[in-house]
């Protein structure tokens, strides 16, 4: 690899005759922390949906690992080490957290450490609540879970689609503190936000989506003082 693990080239999406992304680019460096800011209906989730094979482009290519993506099942790219927590997240609320994550689970064919134990060591919350209800946590655990569940797969890349969507801001700090240790575990991840809060804080490289195009803003010493104008961008 040539220290991108993501490459999007000049992809074109559309709905019917509506189109949603035009000629977006994009690479996301291994190990690293990128981000896509941009208003509501830009086309943020429509992007993560095409890379992880749940919706074709009318054209461009993707690369995963150096492979072409594109055309690829959503479970192939999941075994080839790609993830994506959806917006709204995807626990059974009547279900045990212990079970949840199960769900998440692909049968392993080697005998390495087992998944479950390293997700719960990054979250001893979950731990301690292995055989709760999952409806009965509070809304940032169910999300801490959600993103639990996209980590079982051992995936060399996450993405999570809005993930701090309707939490309270201490909440958010959790979140947040759970991005940056996946970080530390040598994850890459690409995060969709709509605004600017979270990203400030975590993200290493930039994206706005906006009016179909996907626009570079920098890494984060290029784009640490226009905070302000950029979440101007994700409203207009
Ligand atoms: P949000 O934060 O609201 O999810 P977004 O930036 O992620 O916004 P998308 O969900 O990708 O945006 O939607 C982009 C555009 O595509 C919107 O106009 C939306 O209405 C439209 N769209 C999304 N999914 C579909 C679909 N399955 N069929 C038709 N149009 C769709």
């Amino acid at each position: 690899m040539n220290g991108d693990i993501l490459e999007v080239s000049d992809l074109t999406v559309s709905y019917g005759d509506m189109t949603v992304l035009r000629d977006v680019n994009m690479t996301v460096g291994e190990g690293g922390v990128v981000s896509v800011v941009g208003a509501n209906g830009a086309g943020k989730t429509t992007l993560l949906k095409t890379i992880v094979g749940a919706k074709a482009p009318d054209s461009g290519s993707i690369r995963f690992k150096d492979e072409d993506a594109v055309g690829r099942k959503p479970h192939e790219l999941i075994e080839r080490g790609l993830t994506y927590v959806p917006e709204r997240h995807t626990i059974f609320p009547e279900m045990t957290v212990l079970d949840n994550l199960r769900t998440a689970l692909v049968p392993a064919e080697n005998s390495g450490p087992d998944p479950l134990e390293e997700v719960f060591d990054l979250f001893p919350i979950l731990d301690e609540r292995r055989g709760q209800q999952a409806g009965t946590m509070s809304g940032g655990q169910q999300q801490m879970l959600a993103i639990a569940q996209g980590l079982v797969v051992d995936p060399d890349l996450i993405m999570l689609d809005e993930p701090t969507l309707g939490l309270a801001p201490k909440i958010i700090e959790d979140v947040r503190d759970t991005i940056e240790e996946i970080s530390n575990e040598g994850v890459t991840v690409l995060l969709v936000d709509e605004k600017i809060q979270l990203s400030k804080e975590v993200a290493d490289e930039l994206y706005l989506m906006r009016k179909n195009t996907l626009q570079y803003l920098g890494s984060r010493g290029e784009f640490e003082d226009e905070y302000d104008r950029i979440l101007q961008q994700t409203i207009d």
